[in-house]
């Protein structure tokens, strides 16, 4: 069960603490308190662990400071939203806002291969106003004789450029605990010039140690992938042990899904899911058009595949978009063949923007032939 406070309650107000000592007399049941900061207020949620069927929601509706009560579903109880639009949602990291509303371009490397493309890639996210990028560090690779990334070697430089060019989050995949050790190191080292958003790859997404691990910390803020192979209710159930540890600043990617059936695409690309995880869940949702298309294939239209399916992700709502670009694909050590070019990320944004007004517009059509539907957080 969660209990939604009236906005801005005064956690030093006799009302609150009232609410608090209620709540400690209930034995089997402990309660954590989460605070969201919205537009303008403050908003805090108590959440109820434990038997607490017996409590009846009119009656938790009554007590002082409460102004709503929803009755959590066992699936996804940090993440989930139980069937109610107006819950929460989002984070900040960084001074960039996360949430089921934002919309944001991690175009970046796949590997980082040599500091000279990590500054000619950051150096083009400054001229066209991009603050996140990815950059992969540790790649988990399909052959054991393929490059693996330079790991904690190339952290220094890639956090050092990124500070010189304005850019706040990096998404960065970790394939064992003792790289956020690493990242953590590096970041003291360099004085903190940039964010980390820690990236669970596919192959990993039921690594449950891994998860535990990076749900422990509340440093970083985590992307998962969904893995390539299992249900989304397996993958959003992942989601969930990082937040079940205590780290709930978790986003969700869709990346495509391995079958035939998605040929010619490295995967078959599954961003109709978008508005799912949007409705079963309260996390922003990533796409991924490079590991799902895996190609620089173009349609007669004039379009690259990447970037239809870009466009589809984010018509559907997507909040974030991995992409993968390199100044010199040729010398890419990983994924080079679905690599955008630095010269085509202008147009790239140009598309983004057009597929973004085109989902406004949807949403505000939605909205406005629904006038009593409630407002969503
Ligand atoms: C990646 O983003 O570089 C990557 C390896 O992705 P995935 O885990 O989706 O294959
Ligand atoms: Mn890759």
């Amino acid at each position: 069960m969660i209990l939604i406070l009236k906005p801005n309650t005064d956690l030093a107000s006799d009302e609150y603490r009232l609410l608090v000592r209620y709540l400690r007399t209930f034995g089997n049941v402990r309660h954590e308190v989460r605070h969201v900061q919205g537009d303008g207020q403050r908003l805090t949620e108590i959440y109820l662990i434990g038997d607490t069927k017996p409590l009846s929601k009119e009656f938790m509706r009554s007590l002082p400071c409460v102004q709503r009560v929803v009755r959590v579903q066992e699936a996804y109880r940090y993440l989930g939203r139980h069937g109610d639009e107006t819950l929460q949602h989002g984070f900040d990291y960084n001074g960039v806002t996360f949430d089921q509303d934002c919309l944001h371009v991690f175009a970046g490397l796949c590997a980082v291969d040599s500091r000279i493309n990590v500054e000619r890639m950051m150096r083009a996210l400054q001229e066209y106003g991009l603050e996140c990028t990815r950059m992969g560090a540790y790649k988990p690779r399909t052959n054991p004789y393929s490059f693996q990334g330079h790991g904690a070697r190339c952290l220094p430089y890639v956090f050092e450029l990124a500070g010189k060019y304005g850019i706040r989050v990096i998404a960065m995949e970790v394939t064992h605990e003792s790289h956020i050790e690493e990242i953590n190191d590096a970041l003291e080292v360099t004085g903190h010039p940039t964010g980390v958003m820690l990236q669970i790859g596919t192959r990993n997404t039921q690594n449950f140690e891994l998860l535990k691990a990076a749900g422990r910390q509340m440093k970083h803020p985590v992307l998962l992938k969904r893995g390539f192979g299992i249900t989304l209710n397996e993958s959003l159930n992942a989601a969930e042990y990082l937040a079940s540890e205590g780290n709930r600043n978790v986003v969700f990617a869709l990346r495509g899904m391995k079958t035939n059936m998605g040929d010619p695409h490295r995967n078959f690309v599954d961003f109709s899911h978008v508005p799912v995880v949007h409705r079963l869940t309260r996390m922003p949702v990533c796409v991924d058009p490079s590991h799902s298309v895996g190609s620089r294939h173009r349609s007669p239209d004039g379009l690259l595949d990447v970037m239809h399916v870009t466009a589809q992700g984010i018509i559907a709502g997507a909040n974030l978009v991995l992409v993968d670009f390199h100044p010199r694909p040729a010398q890419a050590l990983v994924d080079g063949p679905q690599a955008l070019l630095i010269e085509e990320l202008p147009l790239f944004l140009e598309d983004v923007a057009i597929a973004r007004e085109a989902y406004l517009k949807r949403i505000a059509l939605a909205r406005a032939r629904r006038p009593n539907a409630p407002i969503p957080a």
